[in-house]
């Protein structure tokens, strides 16, 4: 059929500055319709990104003809987030455009500056996990795997932030109200995805009469790996009514009838659930996690036949992981397409589902354990509630397992234990996290099946991460040991004979020195707010949560203020802290600790007493663009959640990567930083999971600890005497007592350490050589968290696919 020979090759040979410039004008006049002198900014950003895409789609093309041609195993990634955040400059440093790039600009006259920061941040994602999904995906191209990540294209991302009165209100957030350069819609891959109606039985065969249904539409963007050499796709999901709309009922007046098709399709992509650790149990959100998950699997499929005629070789030829329990009907969705499209038996179905589906395991907390009544299971997903019933009783069978152990446990649906028993492997992200996996959430499961669960630490990409974000830093990196580490981290440590280097040393601190005073500059035109380059930057920044603990930090905050406010000449070391994140929007006590900190800095910000030594900056709207400019400026990386409570962390590794220094819990991947930086180059305090384990089951745990600490009460006093909030403490009564008296997390246990830890920071940055060489080695010694090593160990022990070639 097809006569004409491929013409897309891998870019071998970078185009010139003039021949970018040259494209650019094509496209801004081809593709945007405009002249040069009438061009806005966003014109100029399209035209750029134009000339990026088309330098892409050859190595795109030429990576899916060889993967079909050599008939690859592909991995499949599902996710309900990406937060890719932006992704022309990413692409950009990827194929190595970027000395011709900033020439063709100038050339151009445009200011580079401008035009990037034009672009939205694609936020399909809440944070960390979602973040996890984006870095996979960069690595998985870099090392030229062939895989596609599976998403839902929501119109509207992760709410935006604003603070009135101090206090966070959302507005929406429309990143596809204006045209999205990267993405190619396929008319032609379209699945047809049912909710509700009923089951029937044809000749012991169950038929499923869906009562409704929408068309899943495929949105692709390519994902360019480190020199462009292979690119992978990020096939995102559309919702579209199945029928147009009823032009009868239309021509009868009924409009809003007419529409319904429409509207409940128009909601299915419509929006990105906003909360990243409690499942809140919705129908829509059900439903969501449903049409992602069957619209991959019915793509997968219609790939697998296209190359195959043989269901037995799914194994071999299909590799698909759940990012979290999110998809996890996919398991039931999987058999049912199995058994009731080709016609398979439950036992082949289940052991081939079994064969191809891997789930990853996010967290420990009960409140985000996902579950679903059985009825609203039955209610939306009829057939797969006849599945899941059926996955259980057969495991029930084949393995005699205790009452207790099971999917359906009090009238629900248990996504983790239903993951679980339908996965080749289920894996942890640190290796804390994998060892509480198998000794608290599944430790029933564990021991039925020893073999199923192994670890694999997460790790970031250090394109986007270093190359990208600390160009002052990877520029000094590159000078001193060559480029090799942006594809083979690991070669970082070759900087660790220079961490007592004082040339080296004082070019590092120069970098450092760069990156603060630009983020200085933005704090006091964002905020207004002066931050002195020589203080510690101390920097936490990720979800509100009551686990990570911000309010530790700002109690302790309240409380140095405080002491230097006594004592104002005793030789304090300048900070600025700095904070950020987003709240979910119902979750309130988080909400109360947004207004804490700015009511707090509102206060600490206009003392002229202590000035010079603290000020607290909060800006709004914390998301991947932000945390880029952020994280290469930072001195200290605050990881203070409660041990045992945050899986692995990953803004963790990114501040290590850039040379600033943790002061941390033994929680998550912190464990694993701790012990291969050093744990002399680490700022260590806190109880240990166990430790705190032991704690929380003492009863009056948090009063006797508040009890103890003079510094604590201060704290707490200030804020009971409305000291930050005009006289009137009563927003925060319920946190207060619930400090007082509940503390859960155990910020009051912890508080004495953290201060006195803080103190030993303070006394250390005095020391600016053993400071720098501590960042040094921090940064030498970080290769281990490359998504690269990840995602090697995903292939080798998960997946057991390798690397591809382009040429076929
Ligand atoms: C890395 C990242 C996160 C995850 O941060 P943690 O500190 O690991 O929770 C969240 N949000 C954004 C925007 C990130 O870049």
């Amino acid at each position: 059929m097809l006569s004409i020979q491929p013409q897309e090759v891998p870019l071998t040979q970078l185009p010139t500055a003039e021949s970018l410039r040259d494209q650019i004008l094509h496209h801004l006049t081809h593709a945007q319709g405009r002249g040069p002198e009438f061009a806005t900014v966003f014109d100029w950003r399209l035209a750029v990104s134009y000339t990026v895409r088309d330098l892409i789609v050859g190595s795109w093309v030429g990576a899916i003809r060889a993967a079909r041609d050599q008939g690859a195993k592909r991995v499949y990634y599902l996710s309900m987030e990406f937060l890719i955040g932006r992704i022309l400059e990413d692409a950009i440093i990827n194929l190595g455009l970027d000395r011709s790039m900033d020439r063709a600009m100038e050339l151009l006259g445009l200011d580079k500056h401008r035009i990037l920061d034009d672009e939205p941040d694609a936020a399909l994602g809440n944070g960390g996990l979602g973040r996890l999904a984006a870095c996979f995906m960069e690595s998985l191209s870099s090392l030229q795997c062939p895989a596609f990540g599976y998403g839902i294209r929501y119109e509207h991302g992760l709410f935006r932030q604003r603070f009135e009165g101090g206090q966070q209100v959302e507005t929406p957030e429309d990143w596809l109200n204006q045209p999205h350069p990267w993405e190619f819609v396929r008319l032609d891959y379209s699945y047809t995805v049912g909710f509700k109606g009923h089951v029937e039985e044809v000749d012991g065969r169950a038929v499923w009469h869906p009562g409704e249904s929408v068309q899943a539409r495929a949105y692709d963007t390519p994902v360019i790996g480190w020199q462009g050499d292979w690119a992978n796709t990020l096939r995102l999901w559309g919702a579209h009514p199945t029928t147009l709309f009823d032009l009868h009922r239309f021509n009868a007046g009924d409009y809003a009838a007419a529409a319904e098709p429409e509207a409940l399709a128009r909601t299915l992509s419509r929006v990105l659930y906003p909360d990243d650790t409690t499942d809140s149990g919705k129908e829509l959100r059900l439903k969501q996690e449903y049409f992602l998950t069957s619209a991959a699997l019915q793509d997968i499929l219609r790939r697998f036949l296209a190359e195959h005629d043989d269901l037995e070789l799914l194994p071999e030829k299909v590799a698909i992981q759940l990012n979290d329990t999110h998809p996890a009907i996919a398991g039931p969705e999987l058999i049912r397409l199995l058994m009731d499209e080709h016609g398979l038996d439950f036992p082949k179905a289940r052991d081939l589902a079994r064969g191809v589906l891997n789930y990853t395991n996010h967290t420990l907390l009960p409140e985000a354990l996902e579950r679903w009544s059985t009825w609203l299971m039955g209610h939306v997903l009829p057939r797969h509630m006849q599945i899941i019933q059926m996955i259980d009783d057969d495991h029930r069978q084949a393995t005699a397992r205790p009452d207790h152990v099971g999917i359906i446990q009090h009238d629900q649906v248990q996504m983790g234990e239903l993951a679980f028993i339908m996965a080749g492997k289920v894996n942890g992200v640190s290796a804390l996290h994998t060892d509480l996996v198998k000794g608290t959430v599944f430790a029933d499961l564990h021991k039925l099946h020893p073999d199923r669960i192994v670890n694999q630490t997460n790790g970031i990409t250090p394109r986007r991460w270093l190359r990208m974000s600390n160009p002052a830093l990877s520029g000094l990196i590159d000078r001193t040991i060559g480029p090799g580490w942006t594809s083979e981290l690991d070669l970082l440590g070759g900087l660790e004979p220079f961490a007592g280097d004082a040339a080296f040393l004082g070019e590092l601190r120069a970098a450092k020195r760069a990156n603060k005073v630009a983020l200085s500059n933005g704090l006091l035109a964002g905020l207004g707010i002066k931050a002195d380059p020589d203080a510690i930057f101390d920097v936490q920044v990720k979800r509100i949560h009551e686990y990570k603990r911000q309010l530790l930090n700002i109690l302790e905050t309240i409380a140095l203020w405080q002491r230097i406010h006594d004592d104002p000449n005793a030789g304090w070391t300048p900070r600025v802290k700095i904070f950020g994140g987003k709240a979910a929007p119902g979750y309130w006590l988080a909400k109360t600790v947004i207004h804490l900190i700015n009511d707090v800095a509102a206060t600490i910000n206009r003392d002229p007493v202590t000035a010079k030594y603290l000020q607290i900056a909060y800006p709004p709207n914390y998301n991947v663009t932000m945390a880029e400019h952020l994280i290469p400026a930072a001195d200290l990386s605050e990881q203070i959640s409660t041990a045992g409570k945050e899986a692995s962390g990953t803004g963790n590794m990114k501040f290590t990567m850039n040379g600033a220094l943790t002061i941390g819990t033994l929680d998550g991947a912190n464990v694993e930083i701790r012990e291969l930086v050093g744990p002399e180059n680490f700022f260590l305090f806190g109880l240990t999971a166990e430790e705190a384990a032991v704690v929380r089951a003492r009863p009056g745990h948090a009063r006797a600890a508040i009890e103890a600490s003079e510094n604590m009460r201060i704290a707490l006093q200030l804020i009971a005497e409305g000291r930050f909030s005009g006289g009137r403490a009563d927003p925060y009564f319920a946190l207060l007592d619930r400090t007082w008296n509940d503390d859960p997390f155990l910020v009051a246990s912890d508080f004495d350490a953290y201060y006195a830890t803080q103190r030993r920071i303070d006394q250390a940055f005095g020391d600016a050589a053993h400071w720098d060489r501590m960042a040094a080695l921090n940064i030498a010694r970080s290769g281990f968290f490359s998504s690269d090593r990840t995602i090697r160990g995903y292939m080798a022990d998960i997946w057991h696919v390798t690397p591809l070639t382009g040429e076929s």
